[in-house]
């Protein structure tokens, strides 16, 4: 009898720890489960959560090629976004047309369902893109000529200037995307912003305020869209403050390229985020089918 209760005390006992302790799923690193899905999923599209802790419902892709552009390392299929970044792509690459290149060479957006993925903080909501820096040549490239070609650094070696790559037409594009109502900010190897501080003219600079210098983005540029207008549970990220931000880009090529500080604290890297430190609308985005 007494042995009886003891093994009912402890099924009982596993049942509670069961019911408190998060489930497998969400204690896993959320990029790996959310880098397993292929396909979108069966949703309206819908960005939820934020830019760098979010998924994406419903996700749309670019189209591998079109008139004027092409999406490149098509291996990642990492070319899905919120129906308004397709448009967006789509249309900058038009504008493309006007600074006198002949369309877009399309970096990374999302994974089918969003979530974090590698090598990029953001991308996580479909209302991310990498746009190539390479003016494109042809618009009729191979998937494996797209995943071994490289794009055009514009920076110089010394980290503190552009180098002869960096054209005016470059200027005109980023300044296309930067007027955009639709686009929060951009991100650019700070050089170019410094370059495009001194070329434009005086009057008309607010737009230059989205153009914000960044750590890498030598190759490509990356442009972040607002969340979509009445998109809730979709977290619009701050808008950028106001003024051209000209001054404050300085710091990039004296301060953050001197020699690094001995006794600076070393910075402590991030946990991987897991399912469960995202929206949890993420956990049925991720296992609906
Ligand atoms: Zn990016």
């Amino acid at each position: 009898m007494i042995r009886h209760w003891c093994a009912a005390i402890t099924a009982l006992i596993a049942s509670v720890i069961l019911a408190i302790s998060p489930s497998a799923a969400d204690a896993q690193d959320a990029k790996a489960l959310f880098s397993r899905k292929s396909t979108p999923s069966p949703h309206d599209p819908y960005s939820i959560g934020r830019h760098a802790q979010g998924c994406l419902a419903g996700a749309v892709a670019l189209p591998e090629s079109g008139p004027t552009w092409q999406a490149m390392r098509l291996s990642r299929n990492h070319y899905w976004g919120n129906p308004e970044m397709i448009r967006f792509v789509e249309e900058l690459s038009r504008a493309a047309t006007k600074v006198g290149w002949n369309g877009l060479y399309v970096g990374d957006l999302s994974q089918p369902r969003g979530g974090p993925v590698q090598g990029h903080a953001s991308h996580q909501i479909g209302l991310d893109a990498d746009i190539w820096l390479l003016p494109p040549g042809r618009l009729n490239l191979t998937p494996a000529e797209r995943d071994s070609i490289s794009s055009l650094n514009v920076r110089s070696s010394d980290q503190r200037s552009v180098n002869g790559n960096w054209t005016r037409a470059h200027a005109r594009l980023l300044e296309a995307a930067a007027r955009d109502p639709r686009v929060n900010r951009i991100f650019i190897t700070p050089p170019v912003k410094l370059k495009m501080c001194a070329d434009a003219p005086a009057g008309d600079r607010a737009w230059l305020g989205k153009i914000r210098p960044w750590w890498g983005h030598n190759t490509h540029f990356h442009v972040r869209l607002n969340c979509p207008k009445g998109a809730k549970g979709c977290v619009n990220p701050d808008p950028v403050p106001p003024g051209d931000g000209c001054a404050d880009a300085v710091w990039w090529v004296t301060d953050a390229l001197g020699p690094p500080d001995p006794k600076a604290p070393k910075p402590k890297p991030k946990p991987p985020l897991r399912l469960s430190d995202l929206p949890p609308q993420c956990a049925q985005v991720l296992s609906d089918e």
